[in-house]
């Protein structure tokens, strides 16, 4: 049996003999052990990350960019060996999976930029013979806790970014899919990143306090559940780091009666079911708005029993398992509180019969029609593949329950009114917002962030927000010594 252990100082170890099982949820046998973390392996991966921090931060933007170019062929030439590795551990489709690694990928071509990215700012004679600039500096050492549905995209909006900014970096990745995370790092070291600059530390929640607590961890970039990312959130202002704490989701999709019904359809069964709805930006939630909802919801169910629900190893597979056998179980408690609720349920994934993976994780596409504000399945994160139709009577009220939603993290709408677009792209209470695309993820020279539940603090993920999260401001004004006047100023100094 494979252990998944840490990756600390160039080298693949850990003090810890404590393991847990890792499964493949398609069959839900135990195909590798990760080990967890303890204050030993913690202390190591602090002394490696501040041993090669200084020397990395000195290191030319310019010379850094080069190992991210490097670092971006090796991940390019080993793309298969990831999307395999993401694709074996959490059950997705190999062709998602290899997207997921692509959109990874993207946020290293960016930070390849970053002698541009890291141009201040200058102003000549702010004052006489004064001059003044900004400059952004690296924070020192930063971590990342990620969540397991995305075990390589969502810690490459983290660290290809910070290391770029010259931090150093602990990744503590989810103990659910840990294995593509420690090939992530031995390709950077690859490519010529100084040993200790990128660390993997394996665990869970305590491993997870340890960083919170440890002052020389500047920065903590969190992606995961909204609990959790507020108590990250909480924990590290009290500890008094940088912190950005990306929580989840309900993302709503209105379907305007101007819509291309088609589109609309398309967009929802790719955004509802693909990955098995276990995307932060799936569409969980349909608005149909008006006379087009019996259409929609129709169109929608006939669609949705056409997808192929199978393990990753077939070709033809749309969508593959849930991670575990508990998030099965917590699905389907979903679906039947739904029933109870009086929800009408068009199409019930419970149960679900794989022939040949009887003991899989796999939940059948769900489809909910009738669903109101007040249910459960409305309010709550599912993580799954169901999606709940919600009518509302018009535009108005479509976007007041876009609105009013405790989550804020993407919303779309399908219209053929360019007006009802502008309305809706200015005024939804939504971080990402799209016009007729299902699922508006923004590339990597954006930035990625929900609002309200869907992400606490300042920063957004990767593009200029990122590049600002993982640096802070230095502001200095100067003048040469000729042109001092003599003697003390005792007055704020004016033009
Ligand atoms: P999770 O919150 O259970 O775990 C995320 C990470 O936090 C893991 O590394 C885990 O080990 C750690 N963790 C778990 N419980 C902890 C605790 N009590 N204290 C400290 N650390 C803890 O999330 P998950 O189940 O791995 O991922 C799914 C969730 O992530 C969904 O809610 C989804 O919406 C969200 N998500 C959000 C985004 C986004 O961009 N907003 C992106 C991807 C996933």
């Amino acid at each position: 049996m494979n252990n998944i252990l840490n990756y600390i100082n160039g080298s693949v170890k850990s003090h810890s003999k404590d393991f847990i099982e890792v499964y493949d949820p398609s069959n839900g046998e135990v195909i590798s052990k990760v080990v967890m973390s303890n204050k030993d392996d913690f202390n190591d991966a602090i002394i490696s990350a501040k041993n090669s921090q200084i020397d990395w931060q000195n290191t030319t933007p310019l010379k850094r960019s080069r190992i991210l170019s490097n670092y971006k062929n090796l991940i390019e030439e080993n793309i298969d060996v990831l999307a395999k590795l993401v694709s074996k551990e959490h059950g997705k489709t190999l062709d998602d999976a290899k997207g997921s690694v692509v959109r990874g990928l993207e946020v290293v071509e960016f930070a390849c930029g970053i002698p541009s990215l890291l141009k201040g700012e200058f102003s000549q004679n702010v004052g006489t013979n004064i001059d003044s600039w900004s400059i952004r500096q690296p924070l020192g050492i930063c971590a990342g806790v990620t969540p397991f549905n995305f075990p390589a995209m969502v810690p490459m909006w983290m660290f290809p970014i910070a290391i770029a900014c010259g931090n150093s970096f602990i990744l503590k990745p989810s103990e659910k899919d840990p294995s593509c995370s420690i090939k992530l790092a031995e390709l950077f070291t690859k490519a010529g990143l100084p040993d200790g600059v990128m660390n993997v530390l394996q665990g869970d929640k305590f491993v997870v306090d340890l960083i919170l607590q440890d002052k020389d961890i500047s920065a903590v970039s969190f992606v995961g559940s909204t609990p959790v990312a507020k108590y990250i959130y909480e924990e590290s202002a009290k500890n008094l780091k940088r912190v950005q704490a990306l929580g989840g989701a309900k993302n709503h999709l209105v379907v305007m009666p101007d819509a291309n019904i088609k589109q609309a359809v398309d967009g929802i069964m790719g955004a509802a079911y693909g990955s098995a709805g276990e995307r932060c930006m799936a569409v969980s939630v349909a608005v149909a708005v008006g006379d087009i909802a019996d259409d929609l919801v129709d169109k929608i169910c006939i669609e949705a029993q056409k997808l192929k629900v199978a393990p990753w190893t077939d070709n033809d597979s749309d969508m593959g398992p849930v991670i575990s056998k508990e998030h099965k179980n917590k699905i389907e408690n979903y679906i039947s509180k739904g029933i109870e609720e009086g929800a009408k349920i068009i199409l019930d994934g419970r149960n679900y019969n794989l022939q040949g993976y009887e003991n899989g994780y796999f939940v059948g596409p769900t489809l909910f029609d009738n669903v109101t504000k007040e249910m459960v399945i409305y309010k709550e994160e599912i993580f799954g593949p169901v999606l709940s139709v919600i009518r509302a009577k018009n535009y108005d009220e479509a976007l007041k329950l876009v609105n009013d939603h405790a989550f804020g993290n993407g919303t779309s709408i399908y219209t053929s009114d360019g007006e009802v677009s502008r309305h809706f792209t200015t005024n939804a209470k939504i971080g990402m917002v799209g016009v007729n695309v299902p699922i508006p993820v923004p590339m990597a020279f954006h930035s990625f962030g929900g609002w309200k539940q869907s992400l606490f603090g300042d920063h957004s993920m990767h593009g200029n927000e990122g590049i600002h999260f993982y640096t802070k401001l230095k502001t200095i004004t100067s003048r040469w010594p000729k042109s001092i006047q003599d003697g003390p100023e005792f007055i704020m100094p004016t033009n």
